[in-house]
């Protein structure tokens, strides 16, 4: 588990000093009390303690932090709300944190284009909040959505339940402002979404914030759908659950989510203030949204009415109203929140299995968390295929920390082993850089490295992360061996 401290040889004070020159002495943070805050993100297991955390007001600031650690020869991690469950926002190698709740402003919603334009810390639910009275809103929806800013989204490429309709942030992001490396600023893609050349907006987003600072984004909305119909299919267990999925699919409906929540997810939920009436007797629960055009939603749910019984279903409630609705999502978005009630610790998985596979999987899943004798449970985004097998532990436990780990792994290799692939929408950060082979080759890991290399050639953005530590990954890249290590390792 990285937990890595200073690595570069320079004083505080002179580090404190060039950082305070930009931003203001008030916006940078270097007393131990204020760094601990910035340790970890949602991965809490693993940390490291930043030099210092700088929270600049606007890109000119940016770009004045990236110059002056440069100069100091200091490594740097841009963070958003800090919500990633990879370990992606922690600071590595004494890396300085530019933290970006300060770049908080909607700059344009333009209604007649379907456009918004944003800075990386405007908060994810307060840009659909802007755009509402046009009728329109920001489709990629993590369930962190409360808190996470768009820049994290960007940076992670975030889904959310809607991703099965609607796409995942990379299907919504037009253009970007990027600080490199080096200081100086890249405006990528197009407002019309139109780019010829290489797609570089494409590249950047998912990259984990290690190709530069997002300092602006342009973004798509999409108009809010005529009609919305929530149904809740209550199954005796998720694996009939998931057969449900694939009928669904199977069918040729494109609902907007279908999200599974299992039995223990249930009891946590409806013990906090997340609760939602939803049915403590249920094995597990299948989430469907149908949206669209009114006239057609009616035909929609008799189809899932009939496809969910046949898979199962021993009941299928339709939300009554809005408010209802709005409970039920609550309760989902609200379940990783009330697991809180379980344990100190939350280990949140992501994998993602051909849809055919989830029942197998599932069962698989279950089956490796009681050989293990842990609190494991599920609430995932299942139209996609995208797992979240949720491990609540304590990791003051050396002992369950250890299961822990060990579980995650054999977990992670059968859905690989599925057919899958490592992370839906967590990305890889410190968590999962050593699982890298087990989906990519030599030749692709090392044709993201170039990709990187030609965004920030000495890795000073973000070091550390993504790319696998083992042997023979350290070997094939130069970067490992070079400037990375010596300049801002002890
Ligand atoms: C309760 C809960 C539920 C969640 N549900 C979902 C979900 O449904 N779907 C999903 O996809 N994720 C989910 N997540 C994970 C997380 O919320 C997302 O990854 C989110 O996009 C992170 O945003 P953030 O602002 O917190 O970013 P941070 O955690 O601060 O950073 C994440 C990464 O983004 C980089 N970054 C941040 N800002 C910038 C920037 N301006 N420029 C360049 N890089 C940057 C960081 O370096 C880091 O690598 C959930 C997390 C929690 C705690």
């Amino acid at each position: 588990m990285p937990s890595a401290g200073p690595r570069h040889s320079l004083p505080p004070s002179a580090l404190s000093a060039a950082l305070s020159a930009v931003v203001g002495e008030a916006a940078c943070l270097v007393g131990r009390e204020s760094l601990l805050v910035y340790e970890c993100d949602g991965l809490t297991h693993h940390t490291g303690l930043p030099s210092a955390v700088v929270l600049p007001s606007s890109a000119a600031e940016v770009v004045g932090v990236v110059r002056a650690c440069r100069a100091a020869g200091v490594p740097f991690v841009p963070r958003g709300a800090g919500t990633g469950l990879s370990g992606g926002a922690v600071a590595l190698q004494g890396a300085v944190v530019i933290e970006c709740s300060r770049l908080n402003r909607i700059l344009e919603i333009d209604p007649d284009d379907r456009v918004a334009v944003v800075q990386p810390g405007v908060v994810n639910a307060d840009l659909s909040k802007a755009a509402s009275p046009h009728g329109l809103f920001f489709a990629p929806d993590p369930s962190s959505q409360l808190s996470c800013t768009i820049g994290g989204n960007v940076a992670e490429n975030s889904g959310g339940p809607h991703t099965l309709k609607y796409g995942t942030t990379t299907n919504h992001v037009l253009g970007l402002e990027l600080v490199l490396a080096d200081g100086s600023v890249a405006r990528l893609g197009s407002r019309s979404g139109f780019e010829a050349g290489y797609d570089l907006v494409g590249a950047v987003v998912g990259s984990e914030g290690t190709v530069g600072v997002v300092t602006e984004i342009t973004v798509r909305l999409v108009p809010v759908p005529e009609s919305v119909e929530t149904l809740l299919a209550i199954f005796p267990d998720v694996v009939s659950a998931c057969r449900a999925v694939g009928r669904v699919i199977a069918s040729g409906l494109v609902p907007a989510a279908l999200e599974i929540v299992d039995r223990r997810t249930i009891e946590a939920i409806e013990a906090s203030v997340y609760a939602a009436g939803l049915p403590r007797d249920a094995g597990a629960v299948l989430i469907v949204e149908l949206d669209g055009p009114r006239e057609a939603l009616g035909a929609e749910v008799d189809v899932v009415r009939a496809l969910t019984a046949a898979a199962g279903a021993t009941r299928v409630e339709v939300a009554r109203d809005a408010a209802e609705r709005a409970r039920f999502w609550r309760a989902r978005k609200g379940a990783f929140g009330a697991m809180g009630r379980l344990a100190p610790d939350l280990y949140v998985h992501d994998a993602v299995v051909p849809r055919p596979k989830l029942p197998e999987v599932l069962a698989r899943i279950c089956e490796i968390g009681d050989r293990y004798g842990l609190r494991l449970s599920n609430v995932f985004h299942a139209g996609d295929g995208n797992v979240h097998p949720n491990i609540s532990f304590d990791r003051r436990d050396p002992d369950e920390m250890a299961r822990v780990l060990q579980a995650g792994e054999e977990i992670l290799r059968a859905c690989v082993a599925a057919g899958g692939v490592i992370s839906g929408e967590h990305g890889i950060g410190t968590e999962k850089q050593d699982f890298m082979s087990l989906v990519f080759g030599a030749a692709d890991l090392d044709a993201m490295r170039r990709l990187r290399d030609a965004f920030d050639p000495e890795h000073a953005c973000n070091p550390g992360k993504v790319f696998p530590t083992t042997r023979f990954c350290v070997e094939s890249d130069p970067k490992a061996r070079g400037y990375d290590r010596v300049a801002f390792e002890a």
